[in-house]
Protein backbone atom coordinates (compact mmCIF):
# COMPACT_ATOMS: atom_id res chain seq x y z
CA UNK A 1 0.00 0.00 0.00
CA UNK A 2 1.29 3.71 -0.59
CA UNK A 3 0.45 6.40 1.87
CA UNK A 4 0.71 9.99 0.57
CA UNK A 5 0.88 13.65 1.83
CA UNK A 6 -3.02 15.08 2.60
CA UNK A 7 -1.36 18.56 0.94
CA UNK A 8 0.60 16.45 -2.09
CA UNK A 9 -1.07 14.21 -3.44
CA UNK A 10 2.71 12.69 -5.60
CA UNK A 11 4.31 13.12 -2.21
CA UNK A 12 4.14 9.26 -1.90
CA UNK A 13 6.03 6.54 0.80
CA UNK A 14 5.46 2.72 1.13
CA UNK A 15 4.05 1.82 5.27
CA UNK A 16 8.01 1.89 6.19
CA UNK A 17 8.96 4.72 4.79
CA UNK A 18 5.81 6.73 6.27
CA UNK A 19 6.46 4.63 9.39
CA UNK A 20 9.67 6.46 10.10
CA UNK A 21 9.16 9.73 8.29
CA UNK A 22 6.30 10.31 10.66
CA UNK A 23 4.58 13.21 9.21
CA UNK A 24 5.12 14.00 5.60
CA UNK A 25 7.89 16.55 4.37
CA UNK A 26 5.54 19.15 3.22
CA UNK A 27 4.24 19.07 7.15
CA UNK A 28 1.13 17.34 6.43
CA UNK A 29 -0.21 13.94 7.64
CA UNK A 30 0.47 10.48 5.36
CA UNK A 31 -3.14 8.45 4.39
CA UNK A 32 -3.36 5.44 2.91
CA UNK A 33 -3.71 5.92 -0.94
CA UNK A 34 -6.89 4.08 -0.70
CA UNK A 35 -8.85 2.34 1.86
CA UNK A 36 -8.94 -1.41 1.23
CA UNK A 37 -12.24 -3.41 1.62
CA UNK A 38 -11.95 -6.39 3.61
CA UNK A 39 -14.29 -9.49 1.71
CA UNK A 40 -17.61 -10.16 2.53
CA UNK A 41 -16.81 -13.51 3.08
CA UNK A 42 -14.46 -12.41 6.11
CA UNK A 43 -16.83 -9.60 7.21
CA UNK A 44 -19.40 -12.59 8.11
CA UNK A 45 -17.16 -14.45 9.59
CA UNK A 46 -16.30 -11.77 12.28
CA UNK A 47 -18.15 -13.43 15.07
CA UNK A 48 -15.93 -16.32 15.00
CA UNK A 49 -12.50 -14.84 14.37
CA UNK A 50 -10.23 -13.97 17.41
CA UNK A 51 -8.36 -10.20 17.96
CA UNK A 52 -5.28 -11.36 16.89
CA UNK A 53 -6.88 -13.20 13.17
CA UNK A 54 -9.04 -10.11 12.81
CA UNK A 55 -5.76 -7.75 13.61
CA UNK A 56 -3.45 -9.77 10.42
CA UNK A 57 -6.52 -9.46 7.89
CA UNK A 58 -7.03 -5.47 8.42
CA UNK A 59 -3.39 -4.60 8.91
CA UNK A 60 -2.04 -6.55 6.36
CA UNK A 61 -3.91 -4.66 2.88
CA UNK A 62 -1.81 -1.93 4.48
CA UNK A 63 1.11 -3.07 5.16
CA UNK A 64 2.26 -5.61 2.42
CA UNK A 65 6.18 -5.18 3.47
CA UNK A 66 5.63 -7.55 6.68
CA UNK A 67 5.03 -11.19 5.38
CA UNK A 68 1.44 -12.36 7.11
CA UNK A 69 3.32 -14.66 9.74
CA UNK A 70 5.59 -12.30 11.03
CA UNK A 71 2.51 -9.50 11.05
CA UNK A 72 1.05 -12.36 13.20
CA UNK A 73 3.91 -12.45 15.67
CA UNK A 74 3.75 -8.95 16.00
CA UNK A 75 0.36 -8.48 16.96
CA UNK A 76 -0.08 -11.13 19.10
CA UNK A 77 3.01 -10.15 21.35
CA UNK A 78 1.41 -6.29 21.29
CA UNK A 79 -1.64 -7.17 21.87
CA UNK A 80 -0.81 -9.67 24.85
CA UNK A 81 -4.10 -8.32 27.13
CA UNK A 82 -7.53 -8.90 26.45
CA UNK A 83 -9.66 -6.14 24.89
CA UNK A 84 -13.61 -7.28 25.96
CA UNK A 85 -17.01 -5.46 25.13
CA UNK A 86 -18.90 -5.05 28.33
CA UNK A 87 -22.47 -5.06 28.34
CA UNK A 88 -24.12 -2.37 29.94
CA UNK A 89 -27.58 -3.16 28.96
CA UNK A 90 -28.83 -4.13 25.29
CA UNK A 91 -28.52 0.22 24.12
CA UNK A 92 -24.82 0.49 25.57
CA UNK A 93 -21.70 -1.66 25.20
CA UNK A 94 -18.14 -0.42 25.99
CA UNK A 95 -15.00 -1.45 24.33
CA UNK A 96 -12.20 -1.94 27.05
CA UNK A 97 -9.55 -0.85 25.72
CA UNK A 98 -7.39 -0.12 29.05
CA UNK A 99 -6.34 -3.54 30.26
CA UNK A 100 -2.87 -3.05 28.67
CA UNK A 101 0.77 -2.19 30.55
CA UNK A 102 -0.45 1.43 30.95
CA UNK A 103 -4.13 0.89 31.23
CA UNK A 104 -4.31 4.13 29.00
CA UNK A 105 -5.80 2.72 25.08
CA UNK A 106 -2.77 4.26 23.84
CA UNK A 107 -1.06 0.81 24.53
CA UNK A 108 -2.64 -1.14 21.68
CA UNK A 109 -1.22 1.31 19.05
CA UNK A 110 2.21 2.26 20.81
CA UNK A 111 2.82 -1.73 21.15
CA UNK A 112 2.40 -2.53 17.65
CA UNK A 113 3.93 0.64 16.36
CA UNK A 114 6.50 -0.66 18.70
CA UNK A 115 6.53 -4.18 17.02
CA UNK A 116 6.76 -2.90 13.34
CA UNK A 117 9.67 -0.81 14.24
CA UNK A 118 12.33 -3.03 15.79
CA UNK A 119 10.70 -5.91 13.20
CA UNK A 120 12.31 -3.22 10.59
CA UNK A 121 15.55 -1.88 12.31
CA UNK A 122 16.66 -5.49 13.07
CA UNK A 123 16.79 -6.52 9.69
CA UNK A 124 18.90 -2.62 8.39
CA UNK A 125 20.50 -2.27 11.92
CA UNK A 126 20.40 1.66 11.85
CA UNK A 127 19.11 3.81 15.03
CA UNK A 128 16.05 5.92 15.23
CA UNK A 129 14.94 8.83 17.67
CA UNK A 130 11.38 8.76 18.44
CA UNK A 131 10.03 12.24 19.77
CA UNK A 132 6.41 12.11 21.59
CA UNK A 133 4.39 14.86 22.82
CA UNK A 134 1.78 13.66 25.24
CA UNK A 135 -0.86 15.02 27.43
CA UNK A 136 0.00 12.00 29.80
CA UNK A 137 -1.58 8.73 28.32
CA UNK A 138 0.72 8.78 25.09
CA UNK A 139 3.82 9.34 27.07
CA UNK A 140 3.07 6.53 29.07
CA UNK A 141 2.38 4.27 26.33
CA UNK A 142 4.95 4.77 24.06
CA UNK A 143 7.66 5.10 27.20
CA UNK A 144 6.55 1.58 27.98
CA UNK A 145 5.92 0.25 24.37
CA UNK A 146 9.67 1.10 23.59
CA UNK A 147 11.51 0.48 26.87
CA UNK A 148 14.95 -1.36 26.02
CA UNK A 149 13.58 -1.77 21.97
CA UNK A 150 17.19 -2.22 20.66
CA UNK A 151 18.12 0.80 18.23
CA UNK A 152 15.32 3.04 19.52
CA UNK A 153 15.70 6.03 21.83
CA UNK A 154 12.39 7.57 22.61
CA UNK A 155 12.24 11.53 23.81
CA UNK A 156 9.09 12.26 25.59
CA UNK A 157 8.09 15.92 25.94
CA UNK A 158 5.06 16.44 28.63
CA UNK A 159 3.57 19.68 29.89
CA UNK A 160 4.68 20.42 33.36
CA UNK A 161 1.67 19.37 36.07
CA UNK A 162 -0.66 18.69 33.68
CA UNK A 163 -0.78 14.90 33.96
CA UNK A 164 -1.44 12.99 36.78
CA UNK A 165 1.44 12.04 39.31
CA UNK A 166 0.74 8.16 38.02
CA UNK A 167 1.60 9.18 34.26
CA UNK A 168 4.79 11.24 35.66
CA UNK A 169 6.30 8.14 37.04
CA UNK A 170 5.43 5.95 34.15
CA UNK A 171 6.97 8.73 32.20
CA UNK A 172 10.18 9.65 33.90
CA UNK A 173 10.87 6.50 36.01
CA UNK A 174 11.71 3.66 32.65
CA UNK A 175 15.26 5.50 32.10
CA UNK A 176 17.53 2.94 30.01
CA UNK A 177 16.43 4.67 26.49
CA UNK A 178 13.76 6.68 27.39
CA UNK A 179 14.16 10.04 28.21
CA UNK A 180 12.06 12.48 29.67
CA UNK A 181 11.81 16.66 29.01
CA UNK A 182 9.10 18.41 31.31
CA UNK A 183 7.99 21.24 29.63
CA UNK A 184 6.69 24.81 31.29
CA UNK A 185 3.56 24.79 28.89
CA UNK A 186 0.72 22.96 27.61
CA UNK A 187 0.63 19.96 25.48
CA UNK A 188 -0.04 22.21 22.44
CA UNK A 189 3.55 24.08 23.15
CA UNK A 190 5.07 20.20 23.49
CA UNK A 191 3.34 19.56 19.89
CA UNK A 192 4.41 22.42 18.46
CA UNK A 193 8.31 21.67 19.42
CA UNK A 194 7.86 18.07 17.87
CA UNK A 195 6.31 19.84 14.75
CA UNK A 196 9.63 22.13 14.89
CA UNK A 197 12.14 19.75 14.93
CA UNK A 198 10.69 17.93 12.11
CA UNK A 199 10.60 20.99 9.97
CA UNK A 200 14.66 21.54 11.31
CA UNK A 201 16.62 19.90 8.34
CA UNK A 202 20.08 20.45 10.03
CA UNK A 203 18.75 18.33 13.44
CA UNK A 204 16.78 16.01 10.76
CA UNK A 205 20.20 15.10 8.85
CA UNK A 206 22.01 14.35 11.85
CA UNK A 207 19.26 12.48 13.42
CA UNK A 208 16.85 10.03 12.26
CA UNK A 209 13.77 11.33 14.00
CA UNK A 210 10.27 9.97 13.76
CA UNK A 211 7.34 10.26 16.16
CA UNK A 212 5.09 8.12 18.10
CA UNK A 213 2.16 10.08 18.14
CA UNK A 214 -1.01 9.32 16.62
CA UNK A 215 -0.56 11.23 13.45
CA UNK A 216 1.95 7.99 12.52
CA UNK A 217 0.59 5.40 10.45
CA UNK A 218 2.07 3.01 12.46
CA UNK A 219 -0.07 4.09 15.80
CA UNK A 220 -3.56 4.67 13.27
CA UNK A 221 -3.79 1.30 11.29
CA UNK A 222 -3.84 -0.91 14.44
CA UNK A 223 -6.80 1.51 15.67
CA UNK A 224 -8.72 0.36 13.18
CA UNK A 225 -8.45 -3.59 14.44
CA UNK A 226 -10.39 -2.82 17.26
CA UNK A 227 -13.68 -1.55 15.76
CA UNK A 228 -14.20 -5.10 13.70
CA UNK A 229 -13.04 -6.62 17.06
CA UNK A 230 -16.31 -4.66 18.51
CA UNK A 231 -18.72 -5.79 15.89
CA UNK A 232 -17.42 -9.27 16.50
CA UNK A 233 -18.18 -9.17 20.34
CA UNK A 234 -21.50 -7.18 19.76
CA UNK A 235 -22.66 -9.69 17.30
CA UNK A 236 -22.64 -12.09 19.98
CA UNK A 237 -24.83 -9.73 21.80
CA UNK A 238 -27.45 -8.66 19.05
CA UNK A 239 -28.46 -7.81 15.75
CA UNK A 240 -28.74 -4.54 14.18
CA UNK A 241 -25.85 -1.82 12.86
CA UNK A 242 -24.33 0.50 16.09
CA UNK A 243 -23.67 3.92 16.24
CA UNK A 244 -19.91 4.02 17.59
CA UNK A 245 -18.91 6.97 19.59
CA UNK A 246 -15.99 8.12 20.54
CA UNK A 247 -14.08 9.93 23.49
CA UNK A 248 -12.19 12.30 21.33
CA UNK A 249 -8.69 14.92 21.36
CA UNK A 250 -6.17 14.60 19.08
CA UNK A 251 -9.01 12.43 17.10
CA UNK A 252 -7.01 9.21 16.28
CA UNK A 253 -9.68 6.72 17.70
CA UNK A 254 -12.50 8.61 15.68
CA UNK A 255 -10.46 7.88 12.22
CA UNK A 256 -9.49 4.33 13.05
CA UNK A 257 -13.16 3.99 13.45
CA UNK A 258 -14.49 5.88 10.66
CA UNK A 259 -11.85 3.81 8.29
CA UNK A 260 -13.17 0.68 9.85
CA UNK A 261 -16.07 2.13 8.21
CA UNK A 262 -15.01 2.52 5.12
CA UNK A 263 -12.95 -0.92 4.83
CA UNK A 264 -16.73 -2.80 5.72
CA UNK A 265 -17.31 -2.52 9.45
CA UNK A 266 -21.36 -1.87 9.56
CA UNK A 267 -21.69 1.18 11.41
CA UNK A 268 -24.39 3.37 11.49
CA UNK A 269 -22.66 6.61 11.91
CA UNK A 270 -20.20 7.96 14.68
CA UNK A 271 -20.53 10.31 17.78
CA UNK A 272 -17.21 12.28 18.26
CA UNK A 273 -17.46 13.44 21.83
CA UNK A 274 -15.07 15.98 23.14
CA UNK A 275 -14.84 17.87 26.27
CA UNK A 276 -14.78 21.85 25.57
CA UNK A 277 -11.51 21.48 23.25
CA UNK A 278 -14.71 22.05 21.02
CA UNK A 279 -12.90 22.75 17.47
CA UNK A 280 -13.77 19.99 15.84
CA UNK A 281 -17.75 20.00 17.07
CA UNK A 282 -17.53 24.13 16.05
CA UNK A 283 -16.14 23.21 12.99
CA UNK A 284 -19.14 21.36 11.92
CA UNK A 285 -21.77 23.46 13.14
CA UNK A 286 -19.94 26.48 11.86
CA UNK A 287 -18.00 25.22 8.77
CA UNK A 288 -14.81 27.10 10.20
CA UNK A 289 -12.01 25.20 11.57
CA UNK A 290 -10.36 27.32 13.90
CA UNK A 291 -7.27 25.82 16.11
CA UNK A 292 -7.01 27.74 19.61
CA UNK A 293 -5.09 26.82 22.47
CA UNK A 294 -6.09 23.83 25.00
CA UNK A 295 -7.83 24.42 27.97
CA UNK A 296 -7.10 21.93 31.02
CA UNK A 297 -10.28 19.38 31.90
CA UNK A 298 -11.01 16.03 33.60
CA UNK A 299 -10.11 14.29 31.08
CA UNK A 300 -6.60 15.56 30.08
CA UNK A 301 -5.21 13.28 27.10
CA UNK A 302 -8.54 14.77 25.09
CA UNK A 303 -7.08 18.30 26.30
CA UNK A 304 -6.12 19.25 22.14
CA UNK A 305 -6.40 22.78 20.78
CA UNK A 306 -5.22 21.48 17.30
CA UNK A 307 -6.93 17.97 16.26
CA UNK A 308 -4.39 16.43 14.11
CA UNK A 309 -6.07 13.73 13.02
CA UNK A 310 -8.99 15.63 11.72
CA UNK A 311 -7.54 16.43 8.52
CA UNK A 312 -7.33 12.99 7.54
CA UNK A 313 -11.10 12.70 8.05
CA UNK A 314 -11.56 15.66 6.24
CA UNK A 315 -9.55 14.26 3.06
CA UNK A 316 -11.57 11.17 3.33
CA UNK A 317 -14.47 13.03 2.44
CA UNK A 318 -13.41 14.87 -0.02
CA UNK A 319 -13.37 17.83 2.19
CA UNK A 320 -16.96 17.90 1.74
CA UNK A 321 -18.95 19.25 4.77
CA UNK A 322 -22.27 18.15 4.32
CA UNK A 323 -20.76 14.74 3.64
CA UNK A 324 -18.86 14.69 6.85
CA UNK A 325 -21.74 15.99 8.63
CA UNK A 326 -23.89 12.76 7.21
CA UNK A 327 -21.73 10.05 9.27
CA UNK A 328 -20.36 11.76 11.96
CA UNK A 329 -22.10 13.80 15.21
CA UNK A 330 -20.37 15.85 16.98
CA UNK A 331 -20.56 17.47 20.44
CA UNK A 332 -18.79 19.01 23.53
CA UNK A 333 -19.71 17.57 27.29
CA UNK A 334 -18.18 20.10 29.81
CA UNK A 335 -16.73 18.96 33.35
CA UNK A 336 -20.06 19.01 35.10
CA UNK A 337 -21.73 16.91 32.73
CA UNK A 338 -18.68 15.06 32.99
CA UNK A 339 -18.83 14.18 36.74
CA UNK A 340 -22.50 13.96 36.47
CA UNK A 341 -22.12 11.36 34.03
CA UNK A 342 -19.54 9.53 36.24
CA UNK A 343 -22.21 9.34 38.93
CA UNK A 344 -25.18 8.24 36.67
CA UNK A 345 -22.85 5.14 35.43
CA UNK A 346 -22.34 3.85 39.04
CA UNK A 347 -25.80 4.49 40.24
CA UNK A 348 -27.38 3.53 37.38
CA UNK A 349 -24.88 0.34 36.14
CA UNK A 350 -22.68 -0.04 39.20
CA UNK A 351 -19.47 0.65 36.25
CA UNK A 352 -16.83 3.06 36.95
CA UNK A 353 -16.23 4.61 34.34
CA UNK A 354 -13.10 7.06 34.03
CA UNK A 355 -13.40 11.00 32.89
CA UNK A 356 -12.59 10.26 29.55
CA UNK A 357 -14.78 7.00 28.57
CA UNK A 358 -17.81 9.34 30.13
CA UNK A 359 -17.39 11.68 27.46
CA UNK A 360 -17.93 9.62 25.03
CA UNK A 361 -20.92 8.11 26.56
CA UNK A 362 -22.57 11.76 27.59
CA UNK A 363 -21.91 12.52 24.20
C1 LIG B 1 -5.63 9.76 23.92
C2 LIG B 1 -6.88 9.47 24.62
C3 LIG B 1 -8.11 9.88 24.09
C4 LIG B 1 -8.20 10.66 22.82
O1 LIG B 1 -7.89 9.87 21.70
P1 LIG B 1 -7.60 10.55 20.29
O2 LIG B 1 -7.28 9.45 19.39
O3 LIG B 1 -6.44 11.48 20.52
O4 LIG B 1 -8.82 11.32 19.92
C5 LIG B 1 -9.26 9.54 24.76
N1 LIG B 1 -9.23 8.85 25.91
C6 LIG B 1 -8.07 8.44 26.46
C7 LIG B 1 -8.11 7.69 27.74
C8 LIG B 1 -6.86 8.73 25.85
O5 LIG B 1 -5.71 8.31 26.38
Amino acid sequence: MTFRSIHTANLQRTFKDALFEGIAPDGSLFIPEKIPALSPAFLNSLPTQSLHSIGVEVCSPFIDEIPKTDLEAIIKNAWNFPIPLARLNDQIYLLELFHGPTLAFKDVGARFMAGVMSYFLAREQREVSILVATSGDTGSAVANGFFNIPHISVVVLYPSGKTSPLQEQQITTLGGNITAIEVAGTFDDCQRMVKQAFSDAELRSKRSLTTANSINVARLIPQIVYYFWATAQLQKFRKGIPIVTAPSGNFGNLTAAVYSKWMGNPVQSFIAATNVNDVVPEYLRSGTFTPRPSVQTYSNAMDVGDPSNFARIQALYGNDLDKIRNDIYAVRITDEETVAEIRRMYEKFGYIADPHTVVGIAG
